[in-house]
């Protein structure tokens, strides 16, 4: 008998990854294609069929090959019907019913989840949560995701809102605002947006200087990415910034640490790569509101899968509902 596999599938606004992964979460072969929006998102699942047909006729395979189809979205899933609730940057109306139309695209039994939560799976299977049941994951991009899982499952909650870490306020008033809606969240400070608005915020002060103050005037603007850099050259004006940064994420996953105490705290996403200046700084500030038990428990850790995360999260989808079966 050939080995059998596991489509899993990151579908994003502008590209939607794609890979075949076997049933111990190897990955056999990745590729990614572009997310056609157009016709109000009716060609998605469509393409995605499309393109595993045409992979696995390269590979010299089948459908029978593949054990089933599984799929991270960018939006809240309703778990009972299967629907992704606004997802309208893919052209799909609110209340796309995209788990029947992926199972009817691929006839393939299919799962979907929320992608952020599968980048989490996809940590606690195979990458720094590294086979632990109890993980909490936080993803710092343009926005901050997150994802709880508890004795192996994920915390969905009554709404699929669960985990929803970057909206949990950490400047309760004269906050920022943010895309929910609300002032002072999270992501306001700890996404590569926030950074970069902390540090203008910052660059706008009299007297501000340093070396972000050169590449401000050199560039124009600046990234998050230039503010960990100066820090790290021990610019203190950046550093600044990277402490108030961490003191938010620190004091947040602290509580969220003192309600679940997971094993392991996954840090990942674009303003992850920053690495150590950023993990150490969370780490002062976690210690400090973490209360004793759960502060020498829970560690923190940098996520190790990167872009494959999610893809491999989407795959254990599948793993986990033939282990039910
Ligand atoms: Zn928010």
């Amino acid at each position: 008998m050939s080995e059998k596999w596991i489509a899993g599938i990151d579908l994003g606004g502008t590209t939607t990854k794609i890979a075949f992964v076997t049933l111990n979460g190897e990955l056999i072969e990745k590729w990614e294609i572009p997310t056609d929006n157009s016709n109000e998102g009716q060609n998605i699942t469509l393409n995605i069929a499309k393109s595993i047909d045409e992979k696995l006729h390269e590979l010299g395979k089948s459908r029978d090959s593949l054990l089933g189809a599984g799929m991270g979205a960018p939006g809240p899933v309703d778990y009972q019907t299967g629907v992704i609730l606004n997802a309208v940057n893919l052209g799909w109306q609110d209340h796309f019913p995209l788990h029947a139309s992926l199972e009817a695209a691929t006839s393939l039994p299919a799962v979907i989840e929320n992608d952020a939560n599968c980048a989490a799976l996809g940590e606690m299977w195979k990458g720094a949560g590294n086979g632990a049941k109890d993980v909490v994951c936080v993803t710092l991009g343009t926005g901050v995701g997150g994802g709880v899982i508890a004795n192996g499952n994920i915390v969905q909650g009554v709404n699929g809102a669960a985990g929803e870490i970057g909206h949990i306020t950490v400047v309760p008033f004269g906050g920022a605002p943010c895309n929910c809606g609300k002032t002072g969240c999270l992501e306001t400070v700890a996404s590569a947006t926030g950074i970069v608005r902390l540090a203008n915020e910052e660059l706008a002060k009299e007297g501000a200087s340093g070396r972000l103050v050169d590449i401000l005037t050199a560039n124009g603007s600046i990234t998050a990415k230039d503010v960990f850099d100066c820090a790290r050259t021990g610019d203190a004006l950046a550093k600044g910034i990277v402490d108030t940064v961490a003191f938010h994420l620190g004091f947040a996953l602290a509580a969220i640490a003192n309600t679940t105490n997971p094993e392991k705290i996954v840090i990942g996403g674009g303003v992850s790569k920053a690495g150590h200046i950023l993990l150490d700084a969370i780490h002062e500030s976690f210690a400090k509101f973490a209360f004793s038990p759960v502060r020498e428990s829970t560690q923190l850790a940098l996520a190790t899968l990167g872009n494959d995360a999610g893809v491999i999260g989407a795959a254990w989808l599948i793993k986990k509902k033939m282990d039910q079966e």
